[in-house]
């Protein structure tokens, strides 16, 4: 079933009952954390990319600067995660995209906000293309929520994005619009569930990721493996197995 109007992301929350645990953004902003990772910015330093992040990315509310930790703070954060990975090009990535950031800003039309609590973020269709972000994003731990914006910008792509289907396996079997219809490793032909999870796999070969967040990311991209796409490619599990040692998928 394809899916019309406005699709909502689903990972976040639904991730949120199928890990153990999920680390909550408070966790990975604590002090604890600080210097664990690169993929950290300074306070001074987020606040310097918003001026520009807001024209790029046809931010729909208007400018002003912030503290941290905040929620704007969090959203300029996962879009410095965008801009500042660099996937391994071409054979590796969805989209034969080489920067998520430039990316998004050429395929969306703008950033919106929704004071609502149903999704972290959500494309509307149509040929709009429009992201709204809303409450549950700004909680989410940061790869999740560079992830959203990957799913969503995929959204934005229409016609081209396939958009999802009802899950006919998995953990969320009779969900509509909870998978993929089929994984795509090394194309750009899948859905949101897709590119998010290319993106992921990106991050997860990133230098810059710390141990915890490589735990992390590996706890995600196998529950969605499992779990977000009706049907994978014959060698999809072998080849991620063998790649991170997985030990049983
Ligand atoms: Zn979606």
């Amino acid at each position: 079933m394809r899916l019309w109007g406005t699709v909502m992301i689903l990972s976040t929350l639904a991730l949120a009952g199928a890990l153990s645990p999920v680390p909550s953004s408070r966790a990975l902003e604590s002090p604890a954390r600080a210097g664990a990772s690169s993929w950290r910015w300074s306070c001074d330093e987020l606040n310097t990319r918003w001026k520009t992040y807001h024209a790029e990315l046809h931010v729909r509310w208007a400018y002003a600067s912030f503290t941290c930790p905040s929620p704007l703070s969090s959203f300029v954060e996962a879009m410095a995660l965008l801009h500042d990975l660099v996937p391994p090009q071409p054979e590796r990535s969805a989209g034969h995209v080489s920067n998520y950031f430039a990316w998004l800003a050429a395929t969306s039309r703008g950033i919106d906000y929704a004071d609502q609590e149903t999704a972290g973020a959500m494309a509307h269709y149509h040929g709009t293309g429009v992201i709204t972000i809303m409450n549950p994003f700004f909680k989410a731990p940061l790869i999740q929520r560079a992830e959203m914006l990957v799913h969503e910008g995929r959204h934005a792509m229409w016609p081209a994005d396939p958009g999802h289907v009802t899950c006919d396996q998995g953990e969320e079997r009779g969900l509509a619009g909870g998978c993929d219809a089929e994984f795509h490793r090394e194309d750009a032909g899948g859905g949101g569930y897709s590119w998010g999870w290319v993106f992921m796999w990106h991050l997860m070969e990133d230098p810059r990721a710390a141990a915890q967040e490589h735990a992390q990311i590996l706890a995600v991209l196998k529950w969605e493996l499992n779990n977000r796409f009706n049907v994978l490619g014959p060698d999809d599990k072998s080849f991620f197995m063998k790649r991170w040692n997985w030990d049983g998928l």
